[in-house]
């Protein structure tokens, strides 16, 4: 196939389990390193331009992350990976090494998620110290000439937390002189863990007028409200489609997936070690997983119907919320 595949492999896990995570959490299995060739050597007869990455969650998170680096380059066939703007910085504070590393890679800058202040990060994050990491690790970032960006969830739980941040931002953002350190805010998809925190989605009219110059994209933010009102008659269906490229989340235990929404059973492909290759090679080009298929089988006004809390405020982007809820429909999906 002429398409781009790019594989994105949970080869070595993530030490975070934050409750907004769009992946959903699975426990960290370490792969084997010579999981990759056979990984590679499965797609090789279908797809000439393969770009490989050991990791899914967090960066560099494996001891020999130079080692690894290296290693996804040399058995891509198709572009480089690339860096993305992320880093771990669960490493960045424990590894000195670490820093002149990305620098070496040409990283020039690196996103910092944040949920509040100490207390409600932590919790987010998922594990102790969270919080002092990330502000460690934005001052490491800073005195290496690679410039942070904070981005915070928000939630009616920690919406006043997220103003505190915004004020230590600032701060930080004088004291280090740092003229592209940036600060933004958003809710998040609704989709994987962030799902669970439905019933603290912030609400529109609580977004402190503070954050809004802050908040991504607010122009096209709307209410469940105003989502409602323009999907209550459309009669077409949620699309999930690859354009140019195809990009696989592949689970540690060889599990496939689109990269459209999390990794549940429903949306799963197939399993590189008992899927023959043909077969689930087939179903990638096809587009064909249980969930896609049900999603030809219900228009977007029947999910509303079902399932739009017409006088809810909290926020969606339009995008966002049709893929809300058709996973709302799966959830509830019972087989005849
Ligand atoms: S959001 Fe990223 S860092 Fe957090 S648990 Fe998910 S993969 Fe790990």
């Amino acid at each position: 196939m002429s398409k781009q595949l790019n594989l994105v492999v949970d080869m070595y896990g993530c030490p975070n389990r934050c409750k907004h995570c769009w992946l959903g959490h699975m426990p960290n299995i370490q792969m084997k390193s010579t999981d990759d060739k056979f990984i590679m050597n499965y797609f090789s007869p279908y797809f000439s331009s393969i770009t490989y990455y050991s990791w899914l969650r967090e960066p560099d998170f494996c001891d020999d992350y130079i080692q690894r680096w290296e290693r996804d380059k040399q058995i891509s066939t198709g572009p480089k990976p690339q860096r993305f703007e992320l880093a771990s910085f669960y490493r960045l504070v424990r590894d000195p090494l670490y820093v002149k590393f990305l620098k070496s890679v040409g990283v020039k800058k690196v996103q910092l998620t944040f949920f509040g202040l100490e207390k409600l990060t932590d919790f987010y994050v998922g594990r102790p110290n969270a919080y002092k990491e990330l502000l460690h690790a934005t001052q490491i970032l800073i005195e290496n000439e690679i410039t942070p960006r904070w981005q915070a969830f928000i939630n009616e739980e920690n919406k006043s937390e997220v103003v505190e941040l915004l004020s230590i931002f600032k701060e930080l953002k004088h004291k280090t002189k740092c003229e592209d350190f940036s600060f933004f805010v958003h809710a998040g998809s609704c989709d994987g863990e962030n799902r669970k925190l439905y019933n603290i989605r912030i609400e529109k009219q609580n977004i402190p007028a503070v954050l809004i110059p802050y908040y991504l994209d607010y122009g096209q933010l709307l209410t469940e409200q105003q989502c409602y009102e323009r999907l209550k008659e459309d009669s077409t269906y949620v699309e999930f489609h690859n354009e140019k490229e195809i990009t696989l989340n592949i689970s540690n235990t060889f599990d496939v997936y689109f990269n459209f929404t999390h990794m549940r059973p429903i949306w799963k492909i197939g399993n590189l070690k008992t899927d023959e290759p043909k077969e689930l090679i087939s179903k990638i080009i096809n587009e064909d997983t249980k969930a896609l298929r049900l999603a030809k089988t219900i228009t977007i006004k029947e999910l509303v119907l079902k399932y739009s809390n017409k006088e809810s405020q909290k926020v969606f982007f339009l995008e966002d919320y049709k893929q809300y809820l058709f996973n709302l429909y799966l959830e509830n999906y019972k087989e005849l």
